[in-house]
Formats: C-alpha cells, sequence, structure tokens
C-alpha cells in the first residue's frame, strides 16, 4: 500500500530539461538567453541584499505590479506575480480546476500543465494540434474549467494569431490561460484580450527575454476579479524581496530588453536558415528555439548524442510524432556556429543527410 494519494502513485511528474551543475558546455536546451541581464539589475539585487532581509517581503508584490502596469499599459490590480509563471500555472490550476474537471490543451505542449492537472486530479484532455500546429475546432470542450494555450508554443515555436485566440476565448467555457512564456520574441502578443474577455489570463515570465530565469519570477494579467481569487490562492510571501527588486530593475530598462532580443531574433534567423540549407524541416519560430525536423528518429537521436559527447545539448523531443524532431535554443552567434560544426560533422560521419 502507497502512502501516496492514488493519482500520485500514478503520474509521472515533470522532468525538466537537463541542467549540468559542472563542466561547461554550450547549452541550447532550456531556452534560456545568452546574454546577460540589464546591468541595473545585479545593482538592485545588491541594494536590496543590504537592507531588511530579516523582515518577510510585500506579500503582494507591490512595486512590480506597478511596473508591469506600467511597461504594459495596464493597472496594478489586474496583475499577480509569482515565483516564475510556473508557479502562476500552478495556483490556475488548483484556483479553477477541481477533481474530475476538464482542463483542456492541445497536443503537443509544455508538459508541465499535465503535471499539474494530474496532481490537482483533474482531468486532462489532449487535443492535437492540425497540422502547421494550427488550433483544432475540437479544442472547444464543454465544461473545460481551463483551456491552456501555449503562445508561442513550446516546443514548435509556432504563434496563434491573437484575432483566433479570441475567438477561442469567446467560445469556450471557463477561464484560458495563456502562456505568453516566449512573446517578447514574437510578431504579436494576446494581451489586449483582456480588455473584453473576463475569462482571460495572460502569462508572462522573467526567465526568457529578461535572461532571469535563474530568478524565478513571473506574473500574470487578467480582469480585477480574476486576480482576487487567484491572490486566495497564492503563497502568501511568494516572491522574495532579492527578486523583486530584481524584477523592477529589469522591467525599467526596456532598452535592454529590445536589444537582447533584437539580438536574439537575428542569430534566430541564422540558425533557422542554416538549418534548412542542411537539410532540416524548420518551423517558423516566433520564439527563442528553433523547432527542426530530421529524416527519423534515429537521426534525431544521434545528433543529440554525439553532440552531447561534444559538450552541446540540445533537446531531442521524444513526443509521440515528433521523435525526428530537435529543439535548439538560439545562442550566441560563437554557440550557434560552434553547434553548427559540430552537427554538420555528425550528419557527415554517419553518412546520413539531415534530409526530409
Ligand atoms: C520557460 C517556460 C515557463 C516557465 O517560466 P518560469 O517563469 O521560469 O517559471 C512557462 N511556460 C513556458 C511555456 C515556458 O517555456
Amino acid at each position: 500500500m502507497s502512502l501516496f494519494r492514488d493519482n500520485i502513485e500514478k503520474m509521472k511528474g515533470y522532468v525538466p530539461g537537463e541542467q549540468p551543475q559542472e563542466g561547461d558546455y554550450v547549452k541550447l536546451n532550456t531556452n534560456e538567453n545568452p546574454f546577460p541581464p540589464s546591468p541595473k539589475v545585479l545593482a538592485a539585487v545588491k541594494a536590496a541584499a543590504g537592507s531588511s532581509l530579516r523582515l518577510y517581503p510585500d506579500p503582494m508584490a507591490t512595486r512590480v505590479r506597478e511596473k508591469v502596469a506600467e511597461v504594459l499599459g495596464t493597472r496594478p490590480e489586474r496583475v499577480l506575480v509569482g515565483n516564475g509563471s510556473d508557479e502562476l500555472l500552478g495556483v490556475i490550476v488548483r484556483a479553477f480546476a477541481g477533481s474530475g474537471e476538464k482542463v483542456v490543451f492541445p497536443y503537443p505542449t509544455y508538459l508541465l500543465y499535465k503535471t499539474l492537472v494530474d496532481v490537482q486530479e483533474a482531468e486532462v484532455v489532449e487535443v492535437d494540434f492540425d497540422e502547421g500546429f494550427s488550433l483544432p475546432e475540437d479544442i472547444i470542450v464543454k465544461g473545460a474549467r481551463i483551456t491552456f494555450l501555449c503562445n508561442p508554443n513550446s516546443p514548435s515555436g509556432t504563434m496563434v494569431w491573437p484575432d483566433e485566440a479570441a475567438r477561442l476565448a469567446r467560445q469556450i467555457d471557463g477561464v484560458l490561460a495563456i502562456d505568453e512564456a516566449y512573446v517578447d520574441f514574437a510578431d504579436a502578443n494576446c494581451l489586449s484580450l483582456v480588455e473584453d474577455n473576463p475569462n482571460v489570463i495572460i502569462l508572462r515570465t522573467l526567465s526568457k527575454s529578461y535572461s532571469l530565469a535563474g530568478l524565478r519570477l513571473g506574473f500574470c494579467i487578467a480582469q480585477e476579479g480574476l486576480i482576487e481569487g487567484l491572490i486566495k490562492v497564492k503563497d502568501s510571501y511568494n516572491v522574495d524581496r532579492l527578486s523583486m527588486a530584481a524584477a523592477v530593475a529589469a522591467l525599467d530598462d526596456q532598452k535592454h530588453l529590445r536589444e537582447n532580443v533584437d539580438r536574439i531574433k537575428g542569430i534566430r534567423g541564422y540558425l533557422s536558415e542554416s538549418l534548412r540549407e542542411m537539410g532540416f524541416f524548420v518551423y517558423p519560430s516566433q520564439a527563442n528555439f528553433v523547432f527542426a525536423r530530421c529524416k527519423d528518429a534515429a537521426t534525431a537521436g544521434e545528433i543529440y548524442e554525439q553532440l552531447k559527447r561534444q559538450r552541446i545539448l540540445v533537446r531531442h523531443i521524444n513526443y509521440r510524432g515528433l521523435e525526428d524532431c530537435v529543439r535548439i535554443s538560439v545562442g550566441t552567434r560563437e554557440e550557434i556556429d560552434t553547434m553548427l560544426g559540430a552537427l554538420s560533422e555528425v550528419l557527415c560521419e554517419t553518412g546520413k543527410s539531415a534530409g526530409k
């Protein structure tokens, strides 16, 4: 007899991407930003470290809420700050989906949604994306308490455009949670949907575009009624003082963000083109990673293994139907050139072409 609840005993648990704690890797597997955060962040953290750490932090992260509202043109009452957007995803599942209730998302997408729903003992409804990663009709599920849309999507890097997301928001039952972790690298976003749709929640993070994955700070934007409910569910002191100080400084430096994002988009174009020239099929990316299909699963596996031997980490996405795909984060131009060099050797050695 297990001591655990049945659903916990049975579930697999989320497996984060490899995070080697030692050794020098060209790390292109978990979509971290290769460039440093704004220098103002470090200064702000140092200053905050020298003050009042014996005191609890502001439970509402008021300064961060205000800064988010200022930068995004909304009201602080419409913002909730979390210990990474992963925490807020968990808060959303706990707040809206009871045991046995339906939570819907397309397949393939961010794997954490399923884990959170399993922990909650709610019902996972996975609906396959259409060809080219457009939204399928049957994403509209009667009685769904939450519909998740990772947008841009991971691992595909593709985007559902705001007019289509707006239509979805109007058609579904329950909440539409749009996870915009990668949206600063995209050509559009769904923030304006909050205005007309009392069931829409937009999630953002400082982990990717702001180069602060090590900090753990995310936030969500929704109408006041939803935010007030979510506050009841979150941990009281969910964001620490150092992260708050850093977040305010990072958000305040929009110039740094724009320059960082522009550089990444430039390298993304170079990476996509280079992979196409090598014979990969590359999905059009709106994120800071590129999703590429090669000849078969064996080739994709070989690419992953051989690159790892050379201390280059990429992701072999071993999802159903995507066994022949690799996901590669946009690194510095140097890192990408190192990876491309190793990749062409792998393809040469094995006598294989990436050939799709
Ligand atoms: C990286 C990522 C997150 C996690 O963001 P944190 O703020 O670091 O917790 C959420 N959703 C998606 C799709 C991501 O890729």
